[in-house]
């Protein structure tokens, strides 16, 4: 005996486990338990743990020694407590094998129901519950689920497309249906269902080569096996990847006792939020259907009813609500609601049966919730006492406000049109697209940079990939618990469940609506928001100003204490970012003046510059090209204001900067009066065989002092002239791409001139700015030590820091990265989120010999790790004193900022 304890027990009244324990019993298993003690109706059961999965992994797909005597006993508690006993002929206990992971994977794992009916329990249930029809509608059930779950997923078998056991036995079942005329499963009459159940076994055995298991125990160990082999099943495996959820976690395996929501009128089954989970709005929210199972109120196959009178909408009005059907019901449900939130003190994603009008609950976790329900959730229950500031701050995560800033529908445009259908809003926010039918093909035109829609009847758990690729997602079935509303809504998208009205064939690539007909590749425009979908595309526009936004973001402000700047160029960026509230630049990048709008001059006189030979040649074309340089750094550095503004030396690839188009080459070779063929000589001398690591950056300045010089003397001039107009300025000089001290040496020497000429130009003593480097070389971080004796701050360049630290190359990195992350060899890319044991290692060296030589030496990020989450709490814990990013992703940061100093707190 190991002495760990693999099985843990719940039901009533008490349970072995904790809310706290999800690491190891899972969400639902820790939840059930935590309701279990709560003393709220729990069907009894118990929850193998994750550490039985690792175990199965491990060890060839065996369980360890002591697993079955300890899930025996605990089966055994679990009859006591139900009264009833599994695999006996009179009075037959029957249970449910469900997965749990430590985090939710919705519809991304498995579920066996009615597991123990077989030839030996079933004229005993028939006795016991003298309904015939329930019983052999359970067991169809459990012959569908299981032979799909255990015998075909968990066999390792993959069928055909179309051709799943699950697939051939629902189209038999429609077949009877459609013979018989019947609309729903709830017209099949008892023979019609034996006969089914026959022909079902018949069927198993013919595509799948075995007999479905007629013995209680196998179909139990055969369910808790499916659950744990599932946990490295295909879905699985791309939801983890996606969400970025560890292999290592594994899943627990929760075996609980069936209760039945489909034994008639007086049952019943649901799901609920405690809180609308797309608004937020503090209303109990949910839906349920009577006489039915939990999997059809999920898979919305059928149109739910609402849970009470007022979250009606117009797709369920007209259907009754649980507060009017069982008023007494809905009362203790709603008593469980409040006592749940105020137990989680979070919005609770519940689920409960009624069976013959009692009430049972499911399951209990943290529900999903849309960025702006986020927010209002969050801000609600600060008002209501029930959390406190640094609580609300966490409810809303730094992803989630890419949604609340996310671009709606222009609604002057929007009043203009009528909708082609409406239906559910599930995931908020505007999104215009092209039409796609299927996953594959939504990954497929998202890779050649299409924005697509994805059209779906309903969607299932093998079209994540697909969701993920869309910008939008429509179906034409489900409710808001779908598959499709949780994903959606768990990501941010744009997405629109259950509009009905709207003709989808996906074979035939069409959606027809009130006589109009969309393609395959026609643009559709959603508005998630409200639940319409528009044929062609509409105007968008920026989500307004949100006063309760701006008071969250206060309240995360208060709480960080790194300082967020951005990444801007122009007086617009510059302006857009202060509006999202950006506390300075972090990276003006020179060069990006000769890029798009305006830039023709500036840039010609460039090229003028980078293709002249001789200091002479070279100094007249700066000479032009000084006024520009100045002008644009002079408007920026305006609009910052007393913010500062770190100014970086002209870090361009030379060879991206030559003309390739014959006109372009004369009109340079007839302004440097040379000829064609001299042009032609020179840049083929500029050509680098790698020019990442060639002519650029502070090496530019190097040979070339007379750039850096026009350089110092435009930021200089620029500052002095703004304050001489009697406003604030803060210029940081930073030069790129340096490895050594003596390279800051070299150019400072030349910064000191510039700035005594322009001292005396001016006539004053001094012209206020600091000078630094950028840390985008490993060799610059381990000696940063010395580094530090010249420069005044440090801002690590982490794009080139990571290239230079995988030997990945930037611009070439499409080529091999997505088959790193398919493979596994990597798990995430590095470029989007920092290394933190490799470049993490060399960004916090340099900040400590940095420190150790300049205590006060100021630090931060501008690479693009700078506006996401994972590096800026990195770059919070190695004590950065700010991080910059790009304009959209300031409020992003700032919030990861906080979160930052919540997790890990800093003085
Ligand atoms: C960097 O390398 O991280 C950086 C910010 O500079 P650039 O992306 O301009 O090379
Ligand atoms: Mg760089």
């Amino acid at each position: 005996m190991s002495g760990t304890k693999y099985v843990y027990s719940f039901g009533g009244g008490s349970a072995d486990g904790r809310t706290d324990m999800k690491n190891l019993l899972g969400g639902k298993g820790a939840n059930l338990a935590e309701m279990a003690n709560l003393g709220i109706p729990v069907p009894a059961g118990f929850t193998l743990t994750t550490e039985v999965c690792t175990y199965y992994d491990n060890h060839g797909k065996s369980y360890p020694g002591e697993l079955e005597a300890d899930v025996d006993a605990a089966l055994a508690k679990t009859e006591k407590i139900m009264g009833t006993t599994f695999g006996d002929p009179s009075n037959p206990l029957l249970v449910s094998v469900r997965s749990g992971a430590r985090s939710s994977m919705p519809g991304m794992m498995e579920t066996v129901l009615n597991v123990g009916l077989c030839s030996a329990t079933i004229p005993g249930l028939v006795a016991k519950t003298g309904n015939p029809r329930f019983v052999y509608d359970a067991y169809r059930r459990l012959i569908m689920m299981y032979s799909d779950v255990v015998m075909e997923k968990g066999g390792g078998i993959e069928p055909a497309e179309g051709q799943g056991i699950r697939q051939q036995l629902d189209r038999m079942l429609d077949e009877v249906k459609k013979s018989r005329g019947y609309a729903s499963d709830a017209e099949l009459t008892v023979d019609e269902l034996k006969a089914l159940v026959d022909r079902f076994k018949a069927k198993v055995k013919e595509v799948l080569g075995t007999d479905f298991p007629d013995d209680a125990r196998e179909q139990l160990w055969g369910g808790i096996g499916a659950v744990f082999a599932s946990w490295n099943g295909r879905r699985a495996v791309s939801y983890r990847r996606i969400e970025g959820i560890p292999d290592e976690w594994g899943t627990a395996v929760n075996v609980q006792a069936m209760v039945f929501g489909n034994m008639g009128d007086t049952s019943a089954t649901g799901v609920a939020f405690t809180r609308n989970p797309a608004t937020g709005d503090s209303k109990f929210y949910g839906e349920w259907l009577p006489n039915a199972q939990g999997e059809d109120v999920v898979a919305g196959i059928r149109t739910p009813n609402p849970l009470n009178e007022a979250t009606k909408n117009e797709q369920n009005q007209h259907l009754p609500s649980l507060e009017t059907a069982m008023p007494e019901v809905y009362r203790e449900l709603h008593a469980i609601r409040d006592r749940l939130e105020q137990h989680y003190t979070d919005m609770q994603d519940i689920e409960f049966t009624i069976q013959e009008g009692r009430l049972w609950m499911l399951q209990t976790r943290t529900g999903k919730r849309t960025g702006t329900a986020a927010l209002n959730m969050a801000m609600d229950m600060l008002a209501e006492g029930l959390i406190d500031e640094r609580t609300a701050v966490t409810r809303v995560k730094p992803s989630q406000l890419d949604e609340l800033l996310h671009p709606l529908i222009d609604p002057a445009a929007e009043k203009q049109v009528k909708a082609l259908a409406k239906g559910l809003p599930a995931g908020p926010g505007g999104a215009v697209g092209k039409v796609v039918f299927t996953a594959a093909d939504a990954v497929a035109w998202a890779k050649r940079g299409e924005t697509v829609i994805l059209v779906r009847e309903e969607t299932n758990p093998e079209d994540v990939e697909g969701m993920r690729a869309a910008l939008g997602i429509l179906t034409g079935r489900g409710g808001m618990t779908s598959h499709a509303a949780l994903v959606a809504r768990g990501w941010g998208k744009c997405c629109i469940v259950g509009a009905g009205t709207l003709e989808i064939d996906v074979h035939g690539k069409t959606i027809t609506a009130g006589g109009i007909t969309l393609k395959e590749g026609d643009q559709v425009t959603l508005n998630g928001t409200r639940g319409l979908v528009y044929a062609g595309a509409l105007a968008m526009i920026d989500a307004t100003e949100n006063p309760r936004f701006q008071k969250f973001m206060a309240l995360a402000d208060a709480i960080r204490v790194m300082k967020v700047r951005t990444n801007a160029d122009t007086p617009d960026d510059a302006r857009q970012a202060i509006e999202f509230g950006a506390e300075g630049i972090g990276l003006f990048r020179t060069e990006h003046m000769f890029y798009g709008k305006g830039s023709e001059q500036p840039l010609f006189l460039l090229r003028k510059m980078i293709m002249s030979e001789g200091e002479a040649e070279r100094r007249a074309a700066l000479d032009e090209l000084f006024p520009f340089v100045k002008h644009d750094m002079k408007a920026t550095m305006e609009v910052m204001g007393s913010r500062p503004v770190t100014i970086r030396l002209l870090d361009p690839p030379l060879h991206e900067f030559v003309p390739n188009d014959r006109e372009g080459r004369k009109k340079l070779a007839d302004a440097l009066k040379i000829s064609a063929s001299e042009l032609d000589r020179r840049a083929e001398e500029l050509h680098e065989n790698n020019p990442m690591m060639g002519h650029r950056g502070v090496r530019l300045g190097v040979t070339f002092p007379e750039v850096s010089e026009m350089q110092f003397r435009a930021i200089l001039e620029a500052a002095q002239e703004l304050r001489k107009e009697g406003k604030a300025c803060f210029p940081e000089i930073m030069v790129p791409v340096t490895c050594a001290r003596s390279e800051l040496d070299d150019q400072l020497a030349l910064a000191r001139k510039v700035h005594a000429e322009v001292c005396q130009k001016y006539g004053v003593e001094k012209v206020e700015h600091m000078y630094g480097t950028m840390i985008e070389i490993p060799r610059a971080a381990l000696t940063a030590d010395e580094m530090a004796k010249t420069a005044e701050f440090f801002s690590f360049g982490t794009n080139d820091l990571t290239q230079m630290t995988f030997g990945f190359s930037r611009d070439d990195i499409g080529g091999f990265l997505p088959s790193y992350l398919d493979r596994k060899i990597l798990a995430v890319d590095p470029f989007q989120i920092l290394d933190r044991d490799s470049v993490g290692v060399l960004v916090k060296t340099g900040i400590d010999r940095g420190r150790a030589t300049r205590p006060k030496l100021k630090v931060g990020i501008c690479g693009e790790h700078g506006g996401e989450p994972s590096s800026v709490e990195f770059c919070h814990m190695v004590g950065m004193d700010y991080v910059s990013c790009s304009p959209f992703r300031v409020p992003i940061a700032r919030l990861a900022a906080a979160h930052a100093q919540i997790t890990h707190p800093r003085t």
